[in-house]
């Protein structure tokens, strides 16, 4: 099932299920207990939003080998974690904003885990129990300022630096699914998630040995090789075989 949230004339944010190109309100708790109403609503008709609205944004450096080696880093021995604000949200369609302090923001494509139940010191084995479905990233990088300040809060904490969406597809299996990034059409990065470093049952099982993570908190995996500059002007389009496609214009 693919889970989106929409608006209709600016009303308060709903969730829903998509079916081909219509939508079906969701009503009572999406984590817990809800009822689907038909898919009726045309799809052109609402705004879809950010298909979850995170507590945390966690994401992984650094997991795949050949985009740990193009920055000249070792590839790590423990997943390599920071976290992004909700502030840097935006959704499929709106504006990655370039900031004036950096003259090299970069797109990284990744596979997104959305999180189903609170989770807290979770085995790998039980991890999948706790995996709401997935998403798709784009985890934006002042790399410049990532390379300057040694830690990463402000390379990636930029408002319009977290895109993610369009839909959660809650039957998706994340095991060898094809990670692209285009620009402008040009491929940029492509690869399997096969090819992770840790795979996503080790994240989540790690990352919940530090903090406790909340239903509808999300996690970026990490992104392939072939990172690159972003321009005014630019689309980035992200795309996970069999999951969907996300897309963003670069602006000033
Ligand atoms: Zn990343």
């Amino acid at each position: 099932m693919k889970i989106v949230r929409y608006q209709i004339n600016g009303d308060s944010p709903k969730y829903g299920w998509l079916l081909d190109d219509k939508v079906g309100e969701i009503v009572g708790d999406i984590f817990g207990e809800y009822r689907r109403r038909e898919a009726k609503i045309p799809v052109a008709n609402v705004k879809l939003i950010t298909p979850c609205a995170p507590s945390k944004i966690v994401c992984v450096g650094r997991n795949y080998v050949e985009h740990a080696k193009e920055l000249g880093n070792e590839v790590p021995k423990i997943p390599l974690i920071f976290l992004k604000p909700p502030s840097s949200i935006i959704s499929n369609g709106e504006n990655i904003l370039l900031p004036p302090q950096s003259n090299q923001v970069e797109h990284e494509a990744e596979l997104v885990i959305v999180i189903s139940k609170r989770a807290r010191n979770v085995t790998p084995d039980q991890a999948k129990e706790f995996i709401f479905g997935y998403t798709i990233g784009n985890d934006i990088t002042a790399r410049d300022l990532q390379n300057i300040d040694g830690q990463w809060t402000r390379a990636k904490g930029f408002d319009t630096f977290c895109s993610f969406g369009p839909w959660i597809d809650t039957e998706f299996d994340a095991s060898d699914a094809v990670v692209t990034c285009r620009v402008n059409g040009q491929m940029r990065q492509m690869a399997s998630t096969r090819d992770m470093v840790f795979n996503v049952s080790i994240l989540i099982a790690y990352i919940s040995s530090v903090m406790t993570l909340e239903p509808g908190d999300i996690i970026f995996t990490g992104t392939p090789a072939g990172v690159g500059i972003l321009k005014n002007g630019d689309v980035v389009d992200v795309e996970i075989e069999g999951l969907g496609k996300l897309s963003n214009p670069v602006k000033v």
